[in-house]
């Protein structure tokens, strides 16, 4: 039974076909990075609040549950260690070894059975409310313990970048995604984290990137981990030169009373937008980048006055004074400034 759909209700948005890259065997390999987006969940405060937490969520998440196994087929190695469907491979990482839960071989089968058949249908879930899906197979690796915690689950998508001609382009090459095991049985984070693999494509901004992935995590997921602020004007955080702490968020640092204001402002920003132009507001967003295709050709993620532009256009109203009024520092951009601001990056 599927469920929930109707929550986001991006349903008859046309599929689209993302990456349709022209390889050219000549194009020449400079570089090859990787482009580190996702990450969710910040550290429960206390252990008390953590119980609760979890007793919650699995009171919201009883309707979310009743996905329907999907029927794709599932390929399990001899040693059940890793297991392969239509979109993931799910590997059971080095410090899982000899782990309670999973040190027979049957205990192993059957959790990759059930994870698979899930993750397709909430792949598919996906699909439907995007209305596009990523290229590349998507890598799941299992821990005990991931960057000395169990807190933090990440999503990885990797490109590289081709020269041709004057202009570098972006290709991504591959998407994975770890999870502490602690974290990959919360449904709402799985939810979190494979939206990262269906947006990352765009290069977004971070607190953009972050802020779609809390808004399907709580919306649609029914997830409680990051609220939302009833005021944004009132709740705005400023960094020393007085522009929007949004701005400066790159990587995941910080203290995790500054990381869980951020996760909230950016959901709470991304929410008020949706709730004014509409629930297909940000399909339409993601139609207009695919259609400019100008994410590829940037030297790194994609400003805020850049993204702006496609909000605008997607709107059909000018949102300058919106995030001016929020302290964002952004200037409205003409396609034409757009490009030029690409030709001047890739001197
Ligand atoms: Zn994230």
């Amino acid at each position: 039974m599927k469920t929930s759909k109707h929550i986001l209700n991006f349903n008859g948005v046309k599929i689209i076909r993302l990456l349709r890259y022209i390889t050219n065997p000549f194009l020449i390999f400079i570089a090859c990075c990787l482009f580190v987006s996702g990450c969710v969940s910040l550290q429960a405060l206390q252990e008390a609040q953590e119980i609760r937490e979890k007793r919650l969520a699995e009171e919201r998440n009883k309707e979310y549950l009743m996905l329907a196994p999907s029927k794709g087929e599932i390929k399990i190695a001899e040693d059940a260690q890793t297991a392969e469907s239509a979109h993931y491979t799910i590997t059971f990482g080095p410090d899982l070894e000899g782990h309670k839960d999973f040190d027979e071989d049957s205990e192993r089968d059957s959790f990759m059975k059930s994870a698979l058949g899930y993750m397709e249908s909430l792949y598919n879930e996906m699909n439907v409310i995007f209305g596009f899906q990523p290229e590349h197979k998507i890598h799941v690796t299992l821990h005990d313990v991931y960057r000395e915690t169990r807190h933090l689950a990440t999503t990885t998508t990797q490109y590289r970048y081709e020269s041709k001609g004057n202009t570098s382009l972006k290709y991504v090459t591959g998407i994975k995604m770890d999870f502490p095991l602690a974290m990959y049985e919360k449904p709402d984070v799985r939810v979190h984290e494979l939206t990262h693999a269906f947006t990352n494509i765009y290069f977004l901004p971070t607190w953009f990137n972050e802020g779609i992935a809390v808004l399907m995590q709580t919306e649609w997921a029914k997830g409680g981990s990051h609220p939302k602020f009833n005021n944004l004007e009132g709740n705005v955080k400023r960094n020393l030169d007085g522009v929007n702490d949004l701005e400066d968020w790159e990587f995941h640092g910080g203290t995790s009373k500054l990381l869980q204001w951020r996760y909230s402002y950016a959901y709470t920003i991304v929410s008020e937008l949706r709730k004014r132009f509409g629930h297909d507001y940000y399909i339409k967003v993601f139609q207009l980048m695919e259609a400019d295709q100008l994410h590829n050709k940037l030297p790194s993620k994609m400003s805020t006055s850049f993204l702006i532009y496609y909000l605008n256009q997607a709107a059909e109203t000018d949102l300058i004074p919106f995030f001016e009024n929020l302290h964002f520092k952004v200037r409205r951009l003409t396609k034409e400034d757009i490009l030029q601001n690409i030709r001047q990056a890739n001197r």
